[in-house]
């Protein structure tokens, strides 16, 4: 069957998939792109099942079928319509073998991104043709994204009037808008071709008024009484104060497992487990924490599920659940995973490593922020998260990282951010996390928000860490010399806690008070840094949430 000549594999994704769902920062807009391409996935399949195809995956924007060889062409033809008749806008890039089901170990690509990528592939190909065939599709997939010039283009003309969300292309209708529903007075507002189809399908509601398909299924599995969030001023609005997290997440390392994978089955079992296990470990996660807010009668859920594609994860959510949101999500991903891969297949494969892991990267700013910037920052910083995730190599970990922008930067890159916490040698944050990590920082935040007067000395800290490392020693030392004993106990053993929090992965010396960790910079050379910032801006975070008791002030 492998090698049925009359078969053969059929690959492909969706060009520019960001631009496409963040064009605009409204919520329904987004929403409306991320099911439009859900609804192009479906039909796709249909009609490739109606041609006598079969789907191997198809998710997030990818997809791969294996085909008869001559209903190919038919195929390719057929999906880059559906998309484009949906969408308006989105493209697709398609690849797929030729005849015989096997490309040539001989006829190798001699150049460009497919030679990169199959030299690559040689190199960590363990067994299986099946990969093989699918490294080898996927680097074509990639060579003609790369000379890919036309995309679909909407002529503007100099005195048309522009579009109210994009403020590209040219109005097509102008719409009432009656959104969110408790909203007195209607709205016009003049759409695009595009924003309108997108507008369209993010506002239509099953159930309950629950939009987009994700919210659909948690709202089906765990029937919160809350109502769901319109838009994302209605996300926000429970919190004491208006920070929305854009989250994303996926898992470590995806593309070196199925490259090791044997057959069509191992594939497909492979890429259910994770489809399957992604989506119960974000329910998981998302019920566990926001609990309380679902089950309010007149409330709003304080997120928004925008997309789970394979082991992919885009969320909006209130700015106070996305730490722990993020830290329970990787807890349930590592532990679902294999067992739903072992469900399918009985076995778990040669070479894979023990568990597999994923990674979490969130940004955090206020809800006016445009969210096409924080989606850039948010994919940066996931990066930076699965460079702590391999940081070492025979024990491959699940990490997370967050940046929080308490004044409005149209940035695009964490970097020059992340250079805030960086004074001279020293470093005001222990950032990424692994997982070990974080869960122990979670409890020390839960911990630093339940102290008498906690947000004056939680400013005072934060100062004084500014002000250098033996300085905020010192200021620390004597805050907690003035407790009473008890208080004494409890906040050195917190501070001893945070101290362990910081230590560097390989890297362990003795620190001059528990408080700061010896590490190695990036140029490989020492530095010392600290994990109380990150607690006091988690804590701080932490207490916008409606469910945490509101703090004394003085
Ligand atoms: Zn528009």
């Amino acid at each position: 069957m492998e090698q049925n000549e009359h078969w053969v594999l059929l690959h492909g994704d969706v060009d520019t998939i960001k631009d496409f769902v963040f064009e605009t920062s409204s919520l329904p807009q987004i929403r409306g792109g991320s099911q439009l391409l859900l609804e192009c996935e479906d039909e796709v399949t249909k009609k490739v099942e109606t041609l006598g195809g079969e789907k191997i995956y198809c998710s997030g924007g990818s997809f791969l079928f294996e085909i008869p060889a001559d209903k190919v062409g038919a195929a390719k033809g057929d999906i880059e319509n559906i998309y484009l008749e949906r969408t308006l806008a989105a493209t697709v890039t398609i690849a797929h073998e030729s005849g015989s089901s096997l490309p040539d170990p001989q006829n190798t690509p001699q150049e460009g991104w497919a030679k990169r990528l199959w030299d690559a592939h040689q190199q960590v190909q363990q067994s299986g043709d099946f990969a093989r065939r699918v490294a080898f599709l996927s680097a074509h997939v990639r060579k003609a994204k790369n000379q890919k010039r036309s995309s679909p283009f909407f002529e503007a003309f100099p005195f048309g009037k522009r579009c109210d969300a994009c403020g590209k292309r040219v109005t097509l209708e102008e719409i009432t808008r009656r959104e969110p529903e408790e909203q007195e007075r209607e709205e016009l507002v003049a759409l695009c071709a595009v924003c309108l189809q997108r507008h369209r399908t993010g506002v239509r509601s099953g159930k309950q008024h629950v939009r987009g398909r994700f919210n659909e299924r948690f709202s089906h599995q765990y029937a919160p009484t809350a109502n769901h969030p319109p838009d994302l001023d209605h996300l926000v609005r429970s919190a004491r104060r208006s920070y929305v997290a854009f989250l994303y997440a996926d898992g470590n390392d995806i593309g070196r497992l199925l490259q090791q994978v044997r057959s069509k089955e191992e594939f497909a079992a492979l890429s259910r487990a994770l489809e399957e296990g992604t989506q119960q470990a974000l329910f998981k996660a998302l019920q566990q924490a926001c609990g309380q807010e679902l089950q309010k009668n007149n409330g709003y859920w304080p997120f928004e599920i925008v997309n789970v594609g394979g082991d992919d994860v885009t969320l909006l959510i209130q700015a106070g659940y996305a730490w722990e949101v993020a830290v329970k999500f990787l807890e349930e991903f590592e532990a679902r995973i294999k067992v739903l891969v072992m469900d399918t297949l009985g076995y778990w494969l040669e070479g894979w490593p023990e568990k597999i892991t994923a990674s979490c990267g969130i940004a955090i700013a206020d809800v006016k922020h445009p969210v096409r910037y924080l989606e850039y920052l948010a994919s940066d910083l996931l990066k930076r998260a699965k460079r702590e995730a391999k940081a070492s190599a025979e024990r491959p970990q699940s990490a997370v990282t967050f940046l929080w922008l308490p004044n409005p930067v149209a940035a695009e890159k964490a970097e020059p951010l992340m250079s805030y916490y960086q004074r001279g040698d020293n470093r005001l944050t222990a950032r990424p996390y692994t997982l070990e990590r974080a869960e122990k920082l979670t409890h020390l935040v839960q911990e630093a928000s339940q102290w008498p007067r906690v947000r004056a000395l939680r400013h005072r800290w934060g100062e004084a860490l500014d002000r250098g490392m033996l300085v905020s020693l010192n200021t620390v030392y004597y805050d907690i010399a003035r407790r009473g004993d008890e208080d004494r106990v409890q906040l050195t053993r917190f501070l001893s806690e945070v101290g362990r929090s910081a230590e560097q992965q390989g890297y362990w010396t003795t620190p001059p008070g528990p408080l700061w960790q010896l590490f190695e910079k990036d140029n490989k050379k020492p530095g010392f840094r600290t994990a109380l910032l990150d607690v006091l801006e988690l804590a701080e975070l932490r207490a916008m949430r409606p469910d945490v008791p509101e703090e004394e002030e003085r």
